[in-house]
């Protein structure tokens, strides 16, 4: 099997063959016929340069692809090939996932009980669209602490990629490359992290992003990261990740299940559904050690419940009992059953692997209380597209 590449389309439905790309290009990677302007994989360096010019967007299209599209192939397209599902696929070899980011993704969406999917509805990902070879540079904007335990310490990262694209979904992570060498001299592997801004920026319109770091004792790209300073220029690779989307249908309802900065793509869902007007609502169960260890604490305050109804868990508050988000879900449990049953709910799950046992055990014994096998409806609801895991 060829290693999965990335490749630089045009989309034809878009494209108003005003030729200006072709112009551009450098290299003469462009090319068109009586039907379509296209690029030519074999010559394209991703240098960018056609991407501001076009005065549509349609260039700005990417895809992951075993093999590349042939010009002819292109010339004859009436629409762009929708993006292959290959997160997960070993990027060469059969048997085993030998890039690492794909094992990294496959390793932490495992939970799901099988190959995860995207739902039906949601939008169309890019990914892979900077590498460790040609990496996004971007700029840090701001960096804020978002806890006020010192043992616990986890920001709140923005980061601009200027005039660069890097079209993202929530639920997408990306890829930071510590800089440095290892011990071998070779550069250091991406760390992936969650983007905890909505897809058109942090800000409306910046198209700005964010991640929500938590410092890990001698962590190399933790540490990195949370010490960054306004104005820094970070490598960052992706965008990654093509199944654990949000819908895009209004009326889907989103229950939310994390700890610590599993809360990153939740935050994500939660502001992207707010500017869009989704009408579904979502339910959130958050867990931490106490309120000032859990990341968003202040600004998840003046979320309303008509938008996100909201259960904050404490395992360790001063004179009360320890409370873990499966025994929250546990005491929910008619309106956790209620939501199982509506097809309409989309369930996430996101933090530490830790977490999963005990979710999960929850999740058994309501669906029991209604006479299912906990197994088989998850299985269903991950085969629609409506139940996702990420825990690492
Ligand atoms: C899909 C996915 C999404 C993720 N999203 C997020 C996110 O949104 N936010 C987030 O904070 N993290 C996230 N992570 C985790 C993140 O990718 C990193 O694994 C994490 O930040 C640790 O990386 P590091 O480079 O700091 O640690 P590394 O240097 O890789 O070290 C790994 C571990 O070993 C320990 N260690 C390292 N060196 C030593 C030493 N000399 N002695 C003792 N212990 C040592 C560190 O404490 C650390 O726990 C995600 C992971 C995945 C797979």
């Amino acid at each position: 099997m060829n290693k999965p590449v990335k490749q630089h389309l045009i989309d034809p439905e878009i494209c108003i063959r005003c030729y200006t790309c072709e112009m551009t290009c450098p290299i003469n990677a462009i090319t068109h016929d009586d039907n379509n302007v296209v690029v030519n994989a074999d010559i394209c360096n991703f240098c960018m340069d056609c991407i501001p010019v076009c005065p549509t967007g349609s260039i700005d299209e990417w895809r992951v692809v075993q093999t590349p599209y042939t010009l002819e192939q292109q010339f004859e397209f009436e629409e762009l090939p929708e993006q292959e599902d290959i997160e997960a696929a070993p990027a060469s070899g059969d048997e085993e996932a030998v890039d690492p980011i794909a094992a990294l993704l496959a390793e932490a969406h495992k939970g799901a009980g099988g190959k995860a999917k995207a739902p039906l509805s949601a939008g169309k990902p890019t990914v892979n669209m900077y590498t460790l070879g040609k990496p996004a540079r971007m700029k840090v904007q701001g960096n804020y602490p978002l806890t006020r335990d010192p043992d616990h310490d986890v920001r709140h990262i923005i980061l601009d990629p200027g005039a660069l694209p890097f079209p993202v979904l929530e639920g997408q992570s990306v890829g930071i490359i510590p800089p440095g060498t290892d011990a071998e001299g070779k550069p250091h592997l991406p760390r992936l992290y969650s983007i905890s801004s909505p897809r058109d920026g942090e800000r409306a319109g910046y198209h700005n992003i964010s991640l929500t770091v938590k410092r890990e004792d001698k962590g190399l790209a933790s540490n990195y990261l949370c010490d960054l300073e306004q104005g820094a220029e970070v490598e960052v690779t992706g965008p990654f990740g093509a199944t654990f989307l949000m819908p895009s249908t209004a009326e889907s309802h989103l229950l939310l299940i994390c700890t610590g900065t599993g809360s990153a793509p939740m935050r994500a869902f939660t502001m992207q559904r707010q500017r869009s007007g989704a009408t579904g609502g979502m339910t959130m169960f958050f867990g931490a050690r106490t309120p000032d260890s859990l990341p968003y604490f202040g600004p998840l305050k003046k979320v309303p419940e008509t938008l996100l109804k909201q259960h904050l868990v404490f395992s360790r508050q001063p004179d009360q009992d320890k409370e873990y988000v499966q025994d929250r879900i546990l005491a929910e449990q008619d309106r956790v059953a209620e939501l199982l049953e509506d097809g309409r709910t989309h369930i996430y799950i996101c933090g530490l692997r830790g977490m999963e046992e005990g979710v999960e055990l929850a999740l058994t014994s309501i669906a029991e209380s209604l006479g299912q096998q906990w197994t088989a409806l998850r299985d269903a609801m991950r085969e629609d597209g409506r139940y996702h895991v990420e825990t690492y």
